[in-house]
């Protein structure tokens, strides 16, 4: 989707499009909105009923921490259908979303005129005009790596809705599991051999080596020890594959437990 449509969405309903706490990132916070414009009234509609259903979570328990509260977590065409994930979702806004699914078999992806579903090869939804272009270039190529850095700038500029208690919780517990894990599994090594975004944590005589990954990994347990977050640290850090670095931790502990039993 555009990214002057994307910025304008995340403007307009800032806590569905918040940015993330902690380690709740979602391919939304890597790659933005995944569709095409023609979508736009629906995603709009689904933003408004997750925005809504957040007022009535905080008029129920307005202590309720914005870690709590759904937040769209990938906005994507699958199947040639527009299929929108929400973590903390509830039945009512599952049942929405899916409505606004069946929604846009209807509604060309491309330009929002009426459309069909084409199911020949990869499956779209596109209006007659829309369809008659398929040879048209989808994708500006060239455009590409200016794309992805003013798609972060955008993403890193959503507002944030962690409270600071909140965050000196997460911060002060993440800090002492990583510092535990550190102890325990002494020095942390990376080699910088190849890039990969299934690392390998093994033990070796020198302590635990991270394999197939590249030194953002090493520079990421730096920064999760000096209390960083997680998500700021994947943003600034966009060469780093998604969820690589929280498999490397996920990996650790798994070792770590089978150490332990
Ligand atoms: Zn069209």
């Amino acid at each position: 989707m555009d990214l002057a449509k994307q910025q304008q969405f995340f403007a307009q309903y800032p806590r569905a499009f918040r940015r993330p706490i902690d380690a709740d990132t979602g391919p939304l916070d890597f790659w933005g909105i995944e569709t095409g414009d023609g979508w736009h009234t629906l995603i709009a509609k689904a933003a408004t009923a997750i925005e809504t259903a957040i007022t009535q979570l905080l008029a129920a328990n307005p202590e309720a921490e914005a870690t709590a509260w759904p937040r769209i977590s990938q906005i994507k065409e699958k199947f040639g259908l527009l299929r929108i994930h929400v973590a903390n979702t509830t039945s009512d806004l599952a049942a929405a979303l899916d409505a606004l699914s069946a929604q846009s078999a209807q509604i060309c992806e491309s330009c929002g005129q009426p459309g069909t579903l084409n199911k020949d090869g990869y499956w779209h939804v596109r209006c007659p005009e829309c369809a008659a272009r398929r040879d048209t270039p989808a994708c500006d190529f060239a455009r590409l790596a200016q794309v992805r850095i003013e798609r972060l700038t955008i993403l890193n500029a959503r507002p944030d809705f962690a409270t600071p208690a909140l965050l000196a919780r997460l911060h002060a517990t993440k800090r002492a599991e990583i510092l535990d894990l550190l102890a325990e599994v002494g020095p942390v090594m990376a080699r910088a051999d190849r890039a990969s975004d299934s690392p390998v944590v093994r033990g070796t005589e020198q302590g635990v080596v991270i394999e197939g990954t590249d030194m953002a990994v090493a520079s990421l347990f730096d920064a999760l020890i000096a209390g960083r977050s997680l998500a700021d640290f994947l943003v600034a850090n966009p060469d780093l594959a998604p969820g690589a670095a929280v498999r490397v931790l996920l990996r650790a502990r798994e070792m770590l437990a089978k150490e332990a039993s």
